[in-house]
């Protein structure tokens, strides 16, 4: 995060609203089930690294990552947690995991041939990812795992602490798929358990739709991402949910010039909004370099409790509004979140773009600054 804000654009953190729905989760959940909060993606864009040593004074001491990179920078930052890699690592790069005390994720047993080829000097620690049905990683037979436990076995460097699965439709409607998922994942993990007797094995399947909708089926840990942030996995669960996520994350710039036109005037690159006579046109500080995508052109933003329109291409750093009438350089404007009585979800903005949340809060940029506040 920058120290010194030249620009007044930037995303507000509400560490408060994180914590709460983590709570919330925890009691859906039942209470005892522990949450691995999921921080890929700089935290689907909320900053991993504040997140991270937030959420360890909170107690957390377990989180997840897409990344070695991602690993590497909490570490950097002193995050002391376990951080499990949820991304194919190559073998080459394992010894950093050890270095830094990192899980990582294994599936192929040309990946631990590679492991005991490097000789590593101290204990790999892995967790085993089994496909019951995502059709990404993972193994996906009884022999299969087999295979791999085996080859496992005669591995000295190699310690399996953990055996996880991801859902493709925790987050729908109809649950058809996700049980057959579910019951695929108590029939191989059962292969794994009768291989590999071991007393503590880390069991992990769910993801926020999954431990939302069916808490009763989570195992002793979950890996919990989009929830956390205040963001449901669908609308459908957005809807059919009973818990109240706090959505966590609000954008902010501000407006840099402020114009009344003639009528005729043309606005932006490609002169597509040509104005009414009289119109004002406010200039403000955020563009597609930031994220906010050209396709939210005719989409709205917020000034003083109401909604102005895009007008125009969005530029790089720029993007042009229509007032309703002239307001002071430097009035703020609330491209996600509360502005007076006015709000702009992330659904919203998902919505008009034809995407998920995810993309939305991903897609923030580097060049904006993240400002927590609790
Ligand atoms: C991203 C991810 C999660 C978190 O999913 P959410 O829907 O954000 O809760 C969990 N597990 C794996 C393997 C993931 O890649």
């Amino acid at each position: 995060m920058q120290s010194i804000m030249y620009r007044n654009t930037y995303a507000k953190i509400d560490l408060s609203a994180i914590k709460h729905n983590l709570d919330i989760i925890k009691v859906n959940l039942g209470g005892k089930k522990k949450i691995i909060p999921v921080l890929k993606a700089n935290a689907y864009g909320h900053g991993s690294v504040e997140i991270a040593q937030f959420l360890e004074n909170q107690g957390y001491d377990f989180f997840a990552v897409a990344l070695l990179e991602e690993a590497i920078e909490l570490r950097k930052s002193g995050v002391k947690a376990i951080i499990l890699v949820l991304g194919w690592v190559a073998p080459r790069y394992a010894y950093l995991a050890i270095r830094h005390n990192f899980i990582l994720t294994a599936f192929q047993i040309e990946w631990l041939e590679s492991i005991q080829k490097l000789n590593l000097q101290g204990r790999l620690n892995i967790h085993l990812k089994i496909d019951t049905g995502m059709g990404r990683n993972g193994l996906r037979t009884e022999f299969e795992i087999m295979d791999f436990i085996n080859k496992l076995k005669s591995i000295e460097e190699i310690e399996l602490s953990g055996v996880y699965t991801h859902f493709a439709t925790a987050d729908d409607i109809d649950n058809t798929y996700y049980n057959e998922q579910v019951h695929n994942f108590h029939r191989l993990i059962k292969v794994v358990k009768t291989a590999y007797p071991h007393k503590n094995l880390v069991i992990h399947i769910g993801n926020s739709g999954a431990s939302i909708q069916y808490p009763n089926d989570m195992t002793d840990y979950s890996r919990v991402g989009v929830s956390i942030y205040g963001m449901y996995p669908s609308m459908s669960v957005k809807e059919s949910a009973s818990m109240k996520l706090k959505p966590a994350l609000e954008l902010k710039s501000e407006i840099t010039h402020v114009k009344q036109t003639r009528a005729g005037d043309k606005i932006s690159y490609g002169s597509t909004y040509i104005t009414k006579k009289g119109d004002w046109i406010g200039t403000v500080a955020i563009g597609y370099a930031d994220g906010w995508l050209r396709r939210l052109q005719g989409t709205e933003v917020l000034v003083s409790g109401k909604r102005m329109e895009i007008v125009g291409r969005i530029c790089m750093d720029m993007l042009m509004i229509k007032l309703d009438q002239a307001y002071e350089i430097g009035t703020e404007v609330t491209l996600i979140g509360k502005n007076g009585d006015a709000t702009i979800s992330i659904d919203e903005i998902a919505s008009k773009l034809e995407t998920i949340n995810y993309e939305v809060t991903t897609n923030l940029s580097s060049r904006i600054p993240r400002i927590y506040a609790w």
